[in-house]
């Protein structure tokens, strides 16, 4: 693993870019193998935000003043970076969030106002409660009727039964493009695809996409895709929905407030233009400047580097997990990222988990935001490790003996 990348930054230095990596946790080295449920930050994007505070703070689309101009500038550069880095048509179509699940209510609400008795809303098995609650709330006010595609053992759709469950009834598809318990990548411009068929809207969670590879979201044709900064290695609070200009025109807004009106009297408000019609009130300023420093550096890594690494961790990683005895992965899709599910026969995850955390190693345990997944393997929940590029071989190797040993505790 010492590969050089294109800016030939060894891994070493890529881990020195993150200070909390050189971290201690319980008297031993941290080993953090919770990126699913949020990535650590570089030194430059902490940077930018205290930056902001330091120098630049003020409120922004308000002021005359230098100082609101500048901080208006600097947000609306995140935006356009944003744009860029997604391959979104116009700037206007990126509207910042405070993250994956504040988008999807935002699209869920304003969906709700013309969503009418019987119509579909379809979502995978594979979903985040996030991308299930929102619809199963404005299904129950309008009497219209969710939809779960099934999946298979291994994890993954089949797009036949996908099929099957389409109508012209499907107002809309919800689903995630990476599962975060499974790592199953979806086959996404299929499933956009066969929605089309139907008339039915596409909206894409790719709260787990957008740290392991290059998305473009004209060439996929979603029309919405959420993320979450966090999750980015920028900060929390942040997300970013984007939405095909000609479909957020004919949403009404979400919020109402400053910032997205042109008008407002007392008898009628006109609405401001995309973006700001859905973004009301004083937004995250420093956090949305602070993702799109957490886009600068991730793209100054670059992919090609991010998908060889995170390639040859989850390999490893699969095969030496495989030799602990008992230790059964849940989630074999043959298109899949890597995080890595499992659970091991007789042994609680959360045992497991706050053993191995004894010896600086960090995974999740639960059912991961994904209950109904946990019912359909008939499982309580899992141990996940989640890699980022800036895990090494090294780590897998002390994972795996952390567990051995915690097993040798267990058992
Ligand atoms: C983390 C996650 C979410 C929720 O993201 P928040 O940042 O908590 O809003 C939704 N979907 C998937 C697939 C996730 O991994």
């Amino acid at each position: 693993m010492s590969e050089l990348n294109s800016t030939m930054k060894t891994i070493d230095q890529i881990r020195a870019d993150f200070p909390i990596l050189s971290r201690e946790v319980n008297g031993k080295p941290l080993v953090y193998l919770d990126n699913g449920a949020t990535t650590q930050k570089p030194q430059i994007v902490i940077d930018a935000i205290s930056k902001y505070y330091e120098f630049e703070n003020s409120n922004i689309h308000r002021g005359v003043h230098t100082l609101s101009q500048e901080a208006t500038d600097a947000y609306e550069q995140a935006r356009v970076k944003i744009q860029h880095f997604l391959n979104a048509r116009y700037s206007h179509e990126i509207i910042f969030t405070s993250g994956t699940t504040g988008g999807i209510n935002m699209i869920a609400s304003s969906l709700s106002k013309s969503l009418n008795k019987g119509d579909e809303i379809l979502i995978t098995a594979m979903e985040h409660h996030s991308n299930i609650v929102p619809w199963q709330m404005i299904c129950e006010e309008k009497e219209a009727i969710l939809k779960v595609i099934p999946i298979n053992q291994k994890g993954e759709i089949t797009l036949e039964e996908y099929a099957n469950l389409l109508t012209d009834k499907t107002r809309l598809v919800s689903f995630t493009h990476t599962s975060n318990t499974l790592g199953t990548i979806n086959p996404t411009s299929e499933i956009i695809k066969m929605a089309k068929k139907h008339g039915a809207l596409t909206l894409v969670d790719g709260a787990q996409a957008v740290t392991h590879g290059k998305l473009d979201v004209q060439e996929m044709d979603a029309d919405f895709f959420v993320f979450s900064g966090h999750k980015l290695f920028g900060p929390t609070g942040t997300g970013i929905l984007f939405g095909k200009e000609e479909i957020l025109n004919t949403l009404p807004p979400y919020q109402g407030g400053g910032d997205m009106i042109k008008t407002v009297t007392f008898e009628k408000t006109t609405y401001n233009e995309l973006p700001h019609k859905f973004e009301a009130g004083t937004p995250n300023i420093a956090g949305g400047i602070g993702l799109g420093v957490a886009i600068d550096y991730v793209q100054s890594v670059e992919f090609d580097f991010i998908q060889k690494q995170e390639k040859e961790l989850l390999e490893y990683a699969t095969q030496e997990l495989l030799k602990i005895d008992g230790l059964k992965i849940i989630g074999e899709a043959a298109n899949k990222t890597c995080v890595i599910s499992f659970i091991v026969e007789g042994v609680h995850p959360f045992d497991l988990g706050t053993i191995v955390d004894k010896m600086g190693v960090a995974v999740r345990t639960g059912h991961h935001c994904t209950q109904p997944l946990m019912d359909f393997f008939e499982i309580p929940g899992t141990t996940r490790a989640s890699f980022s590029f800036y895990n090494t071989i090294e780590e897998v190797d002390i994972l795996v003996k952390a567990l051995n040993r915690a097993l040798g505790m267990l058992r």
